[in-house]
């Protein structure tokens, strides 16, 4: 697809996102409009990159749906400067998302398979988002070097929100992260943290995701 082609599709979803109320922020909607959705995900499914589905991204992992991303940037509630730390990078994309509302430098993504980390950086540098840092890691540990974060958002879910994350969120910091049983049955929590230190949680929409694999989570599949 060429360059024009794309950004004509990118702003005909990122319109249908505005239109059917998935996306309200105009900064959430600015977001998506700079973020080349084509970049971040593989062939064959390129062409497919501005239709409003899921689709592969290798490792047996998935990038959302434009329209599950749009609901948990909403609910996320990112304000430039915030401390953001995303939980499986998988592509990239959300990053990147995440990167133009918070700031670049103040984004780091974590991703358990390093050929994955590898190819998310890859496509962030090319898509100039190389500020975002990409770390290979167990996400449900979350990553205290960077701690604490503003928002902690996960894109594979989890039995119940680890530990790891409510200590590692900043006064009034924000978890947005789907929970629930294995097979893609999961509700987005929306969670805030007390001055007490424990999270208040709301729950969200029903999704379907990706396990979220590691110490905190779910044991290794094999
Ligand atoms: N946000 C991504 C989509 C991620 S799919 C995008 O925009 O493309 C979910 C990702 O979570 C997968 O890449 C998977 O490998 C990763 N993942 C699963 N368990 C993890 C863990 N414990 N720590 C970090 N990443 C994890």
């Amino acid at each position: 697809m060429s360059s024009p082609a794309a950004a004509a599709a990118r702003s005909r979803l990122v319109e249908d996102l505005v239109g059917s109320r998935y996306v309200q922020d105009p900064r959430v909607r600015e977001a998506f409009l700079r973020v080349p959705r084509e970049l971040f995900v593989p062939e064959p499914s390129r062409r497919d990159a501005y239709v409003d589905v899921p689709l592969p991204i290798g490792w047996g992992q998935t990038i959302s749906a434009p329209s599950m991303i749009a609901i948990m940037l909403e609910e996320a509630t990112v304000r430039s400067g915030e401390r953001v730390l995303e939980v499986g990078s998988g592509s990239g994309y959300h990053a990147a998302l995440l990167s133009c509302l918070a700031g670049p430098a103040n984004v780091v993504t974590i991703e358990r398979i390093p050929d994955l980390a590898a190819r998310a950086r890859q496509n962030l540098a090319q898509a100039g988002f190389e500020a975002v840092e990409v770390v290979v890691g167990d996400g449900s540990l979350g990553h205290p070097s960077r701690a604490p974060y503003d928002i902690i958002l996960a894109t594979a879910g989890a039995p119940r929100i680890p530990e790891p994350w409510a200590a590692q969120l900043a006064p009034a910091g924000r978890i947005v992260a789907p929970v629930g049983p294995r097979l893609h049955e999961q509700i987005l929590l929306v969670a805030r943290r007390r001055p007490d230190g424990t999270l208040e949680v709301r729950e969200g929409t029903p999704c379907a995701f990706v396990p979220l694999v590691g110490a905190k989570a779910w044991p290794k599949p094999d």
